[in-house]
């Protein structure tokens, strides 16, 4: 009998990880057609800057529509796209994607918000990068102070010499440069000294607690404090509470963004939130 349990219990293990395999082989497959299939789309969440309580930048985050699976969120297939190396050509369509959502806004109320793309490592080792940004800029007429590159600390500790050039031209050109995710890398705080970084985004695992723990606290306040003595401005990630938002401005930081403001989502409704709720920046 307790064989059987034990051989019942090998089997259902083998089974939910070959499920999970196959799903992740079909997936991949997918991935080949998704692009030219025009499947992925660009869903914004919007920024609070907490000094004009005002929205004036969004970051965008891609989604998938699959025809049979509904949508698939970006941690089940960007990592798949970085192995296979589809994230070449997704990271293309994403700068492109961008760059034509600022062009439609130029003209309208929202004409001042900024988009903010996120980048992996591996799309920042491609030479041409810079390149593709540029033309995607000049092709749909958006100035390039309008967009914003998040980048994790990854990129500090690997290819570094390659990395900060292509940071350094994406700067020349007038791109603003976030560092995603702060404070859980394992990287050094020299590169802060090194790039030209205009923005640190506080990791939601410390904005989560950030109200009930006190080493929360600490740690969100000092990285707040290191940006400004730097120069460099903050983001809190995933502010979910009043209270959360609560602390961010008595810690004077600079914007908010998190399901309390707004979960990701399509475009035109981001405009019709911000339209409503009076959150449009006036000239
Ligand atoms: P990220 O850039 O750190 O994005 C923040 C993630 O937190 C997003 O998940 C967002 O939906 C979620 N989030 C925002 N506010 C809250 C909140 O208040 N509470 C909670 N629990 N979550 C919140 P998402 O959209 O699933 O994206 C996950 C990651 O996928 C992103 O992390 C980014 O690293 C990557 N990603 C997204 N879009 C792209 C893209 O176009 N290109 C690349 N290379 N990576 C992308
Ligand atoms: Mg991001
Ligand atoms: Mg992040
Ligand atoms: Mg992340």
């Amino acid at each position: 009998r307790a064989k059987e349990n034990g051989r019942n219990g090998y089997q259902f293990y083998t089974e939910g990880m070959l499920d999970r395999e196959l799903r992740r082989l079909e997936l991949d497959k997918d991935l080949n057609k998704a692009l030219a299939q025009d499947e992925f789309e660009l869903h914004l969440q919007p920024q609070l800057d907490l000094t004009s309580g005002r929205v004036n930048s969004a970051e965008a985050l891609i989604r998938w529509r699959h025809p049979d699976r509904g949508m698939i969120p970006p941690f089940e297939f960007i990592p798949l796209a970085e192995e296979n190396g589809r994230i070449t050509d997704i990271g293309r369509w994403v700068v492109d994607a961008a760059c034509r959502q600022l062009a439609q806004w130029r003209n309208g109320p929202l004409s001042h918000l900024r988009i903010a793309i996120n980048l992996s490592g591996r799309e920042l080792d491609e030479d041409d990068l810079v390149d593709t940004i540029q033309r995607a800029l000049s092709h749909h007429e958006v100035p390039a102070s309008r967009l914003e590159v998040e980048l994790t600390e990854e990129i500090f500790i690997q290819n570094i010499e390659h990395n900060r050039n292509q940071l350094m031209r994406l700067h020349e050109l007038g791109v603003h440069l976030a560092i995603d995710d702060f404070g859980v890398g394992y990287s050094s705080l020299a590169y802060l000294r090194d790039f030209p970084v205009d923005l640190l985004k506080i990791d939601r695992s410390f904005i989560t607690n950030v109200t009930e723990r006190r080493d929360d606290a600490t740690i969100a306040r000092a990285v707040i404090n290191l940006a400004h003595n730097l120069g460099v401005r903050v983001v809190a990630e995933g502010v979910e509470t009043d209270a959360q938002l609560q602390f961010l401005r008595d810690n004077h930081c600079d914007l908010a963004q998190g399901y309390l403001i707004s979960r990701p989502i399509q475009p035109l409704l981001l405009e019709q939130m911000l339209r409503d709720e009076g959150l449009l920046v006036s000239e």
